[in-house]
């Protein structure tokens, strides 16, 4: 049994942001508290007693308190039912989380080496002591089972892949501590239960969607996809920013290249937006564009949502 919690289901700076008036940010301040989201993430479990963080965003903290299942086990003075976190890539709202699991317990960090060396290069991340909190590379295109603290197996089985999308916008202009050009920044994740079979996929971030995406998400029971914008230039449109979505690395959910368009009629079970900005009027409840993703079949999640698989 594959057990899923989404931690959060926003973009960089949540929802409301802390800087931000625009509609979506000012209902969820005031008389539509509901709108409140936490940034990106979930947790999964094979057990139900050793969970996983794909991502670990800013809010991971509050997440956490929220979140029953990851709480400490009775009795013990410290604990943590999380053994491991996966990295699908180096932005702030999916790596700054760690920075809140400096307390000394052991786990693991799955990325790939890209987002490692961008780790390795920012030393704010030393906090997290190598000897407690190892870090395990992974690799496009070979599935890997994490580890429990002792050592076992998971029983979870996930497949990174590389998607289209940017490097950390952080980075933008400066070399990456890699090297390269950053491919490998971007991850899709397949994440199976060994002893079911159950499978769903995780994309967060992703720019674009080509023919063998496509046939790779055919036919899945549940997706989690980049939900980031409605439209390309909603950021510049509404007054907010000078970035595109595309300029971001992110799809919109809108349009002929869009993500609703793009994987209609593919037989996914399941269709939960994830990292949504809170410019994104598909937020509001009572909007046409809430309407025109739910009548394609999509989910905006409310944190704290659980899935069984
Ligand atoms: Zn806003």
């Amino acid at each position: 049994m594959l057990r899923v919690v989404i931690l959060g289901a926003a973009a960089g700076g949540g929802v409301p942001q802390w800087n931000c008036g625009c509609a979506v940010c000012q209902a969820a301040r005031t008389e539509h508290p509901e709108l409140q989201s936490t940034q990106a993430s979930i947790a999964v479990s094979a057990d139900g007693d050793h969970w996983f963080l794909i991502n670990a965003s800013p809010d991971l903290r509050q997440q956490l308190i929220a979140t029953p299942q990851l709480h400490p086990k009775a009795g013990k003075l410290r604990h943590s039912p999380i053994s491991g976190v996966i990295l699908t890539n180096g932005e702030i709202d999916a790596v700054a989380g760690l920075l809140s699991m400096r307390e000394g317990w052991p786990f693991t960090i799955y990325a790939h080496p890209n987002v490692l060396s961008i780790l390795k290069a920012n030393s704010i991340f030393n906090v997290l002591n190598e000897k407690n909190v190892q870090r395990q590379p992974i690799e496009v295109d070979k599935t890997f089972e994490p580890t429990l603290p002792d050592g076992s197996p998971s029983g979870i089985e996930i497949l990174p892949f590389a998607v289209a999308g940017k490097s950390a916008w952080y980075l933008e202009g400066e070399p990456h501590p890699a090297g390269g050009a950053g491919a490998g920044d971007t991850l899709g994740l397949r994440v199976g239960d060994k002893a079911t079979g159950k499978y769903f996929y995780f994309l967060a971030a992703c720019a674009g969607v080509t023919a063998d995406l496509k046939s790779r998400l055919a036919g899945a029971p549940l997706i989690f996809f980049d939900g980031t914008v409605w439209r390309d230039d909603e950021l510049i449109a509404a007054g907010l920013g000078n970035k595109t979505g595309q300029d971001m690395g992110h799809i919109a959910m809108s349009g002929d290249n869009g993500a609703i368009q793009s994987l209609a009629g593919l037989d996914i079970g399941r269709k939960i937006f994830l990292h949504i900005n809170n410019s994104n009027p598909a937020l509001l409840r009572a909007s046409t564009e809430r309407e025109i993703i739910e009548r394609a079949g999509w989910q905006i999640p409310a944190d704290g949502t659980e899935i069984v698989l």
